[in-house]
């Protein structure tokens, strides 16, 4: 019996397997027979276009010995296949369920999170490589959920794009930094421009385009003072139909970055399609640049790109004055990193900014040299 639970999720009954011996080959053959056949590529207007699918395996009476705790059982089981790369199915396992216990418990606090105030923003410096000067910031989300410390995105963002939270999370963050740059201008004349992380799902929802269109002309802040931060992997994916939305975010004046440079496989022609002004470099090539050949390679052949190409290229993840010394000797122009400063509140990231008005940054000395 095949059916429908929710979404994207389905439920196959496989009844009479003999109770005796160990059903798992059995199971698990025909779970990989199942996703073979969904990864059959299938045309759609002039596209061909592949599925690929996760499966999570329960066992009665071996798992549970009733319908609710096999499927919650089959969903936990489910989920690990997902978390590891998916197009593969998992047999469960009691540890599982404790795994999923915790997300569902993490899911439920989350939605909770934003009307409780728990999220926060920092800005992280970014910097001109050339005259060491702050040009502007990255804001990155926190959760500061009580008795947990700050959560990192990467920890709760795929939770909240399992649902519909994230779109209510991602247009609170977009509403608290054109807020704070609200407050910035009233001390700085020009902040710079701050970066805004965008991720696939978001990029999906419907009502995205209008919606983020609405909080600028709420604050009356000119898109123009922010960026919106892709990562390669994301533009890579259904490119096309990307392109046509990032026609439109150009053109409300949001300036475009691929983030996580390197580590997607877009190729030259697609990236002269694509309306974006920077390119940032994966910190895994900055980080191993001045140790590693290759990544060094990688590294100076991006900025090239970037020249060529009339884009801006930062790097991204700068811990060390050789690594800050290796990009400014390769004309590197912008530079992130824990060198020029940890994420920061909005508070302190201004008195950054006041700080370099008075002509007092805290970067001479690492500009000194070179
Ligand atoms: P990202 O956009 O590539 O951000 C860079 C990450 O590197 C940040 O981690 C930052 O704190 C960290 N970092 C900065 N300098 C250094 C350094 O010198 N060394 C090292 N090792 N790391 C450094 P974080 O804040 O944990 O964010 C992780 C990812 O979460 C971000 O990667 C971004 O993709 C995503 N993210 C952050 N905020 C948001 C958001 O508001 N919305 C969405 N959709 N994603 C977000
Ligand atoms: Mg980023
Ligand atoms: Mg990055």
């Amino acid at each position: 019996m095949l059916g429908r639970l929710a979404g994207d999720e389905f439920a196959l009954f496989v009844e009479n397997l003999p109770a005796t011996t160990d059903n798992r080959p059995a199971v698990g053959a025909l779970a990989r027979e199942l996703l073979d056949e969904l990864r059959r590529p299938f045309q759609l207007n002039q596209h061909e276009l592949y599925v690929t699918g996760s499966v999570g395996i329960a066992l009665c009476p071996r798992d549970a010995d009733n319908v609710v705790d096999l499927i919650r059982d089959a969903d936990a089981a489910m989920y690990y296949s997902k978390q590891n790369g998916g197009n593969s199915h998992s047999f469960f396992t009691p540890e599982m369920s404790a795994a999923a216990v915790e997300r569902l418990m993490m899911k439920a606090k989350l939605r909770r999170a934003v009307e409780r105030d728990e999220l926060v923003i920092l800005y992280q410096p970014k910097v001109d490589l050339r005259e060491g000067r702050v040009v502007g910031g990255e804001a990155l989300v926190r959760w500061r959920l009580p008795g947990h410390g700050d959560i990192a995105p990467a920890q709760f963002i795929p939770l909240a794009e399992e649902s519909n939270l994230i779109q209510e999370i991602g247009e609170w963050v977009l509403k608290r930094v054109v807020q704070d740059y609200r407050s910035w201008q009233e001390q700085v004349p020009k902040p710079g421009r701050i970066a805004i992380n965008l991720s696939l799902k978001q990029l999906r929802q419907a009502e995205f385009l209008t919606r983020y269109r609405s909080v600028f002309d709420d604050a009356g802040v000119s898109p123009s003072n922010f960026e919106l931060e892709i990562t390669e992997t994301t533009l890579m994916t259904e490119a096309g139909r990307t392109i046509r939305l990032l026609d439109e975010l150009r053109a409300m004046g949001l300036h475009l970055t691929i983030d996580d440079f390197g580590t997607g496989y877009s190729s030259l022609s697609a990236l002269q399609q694509f309306p974006v002004g920077t390119l940032k470099i994966d910190q895994s090539f900055v980080r191993d640049a001045t140790t590693s050949r290759e990544d060094a390679t990688l590294v100076r052949t991006i900025i090239e790109m970037g020249k060529n190409l009339d884009l801006e290229v930062v790097a991204e993840g700068i811990e060390s004055q050789q690594q800050l010394d290796y990009l400014r000797s390769r004309d590197c122009h912008y530079g992130q990193g824990q060198l020029f400063g940890e994420p920061m509140s909005a508070g302190d990231f201004l008195q950054l900014l006041l700080a370099q008005a008075r002509g007092e940054s805290g970067y001479e000395r690492m500009f000194a040299s070179a």
